[in-house]
């Protein structure tokens, strides 16, 4: 069976491919967007992770045939009411210019105090089937927003963030855990997991 990940992200596509081999999936095809004819992307216009993870899946089963799953992630301070949310991957205005958004996230916490950078990663993902058919499955990592960057691995706000399990033991930030070690915790390997099962079926079934 294909699955299509209506993305180019190569991490999450490890992520997600490192999630298959761990549930046995070995007669599951990853398939990037690349790997498909080109479409035109939709916006990303929802004012939900949920609307902007279905969004994209619809629009890749739609253009392709294929299952497809998508995810629409960010992350959440408390003491910005959430935000930047689904403004993630542009908060600083360029799109997936990390550097510039950690450093705007950064400056806007610089005087909120260590008790009140209460943040979390969220994940919303989608798997759309061609029979119209969608699963929706949520995934949430707590912990704290960092006063500086930490840690060489990961993505976007990971080396700000330090994870709610690491807060009273090593204090890793998330760019300091492996890739394993982040899957197991992060919100996307959770939301990603509550749709192994659903996969499974799928893969059986064809
Ligand atoms: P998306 O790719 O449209 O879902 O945008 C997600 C944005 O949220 C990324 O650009 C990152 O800034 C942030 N984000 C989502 N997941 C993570 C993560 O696991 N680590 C760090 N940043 C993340």
């Amino acid at each position: 069976m294909k699955l299509l990940l209506a993305s180019n992200n190569a991490k999450k596509l490890k992520e997600l491919q490192r999630i298959l081999d761990q549930a046995g999936l070995d007669s599951v095809e990853l398939l990037a967007l690349r790997d498909v004819e080109a479409y035109d992307e939709p916006i990303e216009n929802g004012r939900t992770f949920a609307d902007n993870a279905q969004i994209k899946a619809r629009a890749g089963v739609t253009h392709t045939g294929i299952a497809t799953i998508a995810d629409d992630s960010g992350i959440a301070v408390e003491e910005l009411n959430g935000m930047p949310g689904v403004l993630s991957a542009r908060w600083s205005g360029a799109h997936g210019n990390d550097t510039a958004n950690n450093e705007l996230l950064l400056a806007q916490m610089e005087h909120v105090p260590d008790e009140r950078r209460n943040a979390a990663f969220v994940s919303v993902c989608v798997l759309a089937l061609p029979d119209g058919q969608e699963f929706v499955q949520e995934g949430r990592w707590e912990g704290q927003l960092l006063r500086g960057p930490k840690g060489e691995n990961g993505f976007g706000y990971d080396p700000l963030f330090i994870p709610a399990e690491e807060i009273d033991g090593q204090g890793r930030s998330s760019a300091e855990l492996s890739a394993e070690e982040k899957d197991a915790l992060s919100h996307r390997g959770q939301a990603l997991r509550g749709l192994v099962e659903k996969i499974a079926q799928v893969a059986a079934a064809s």
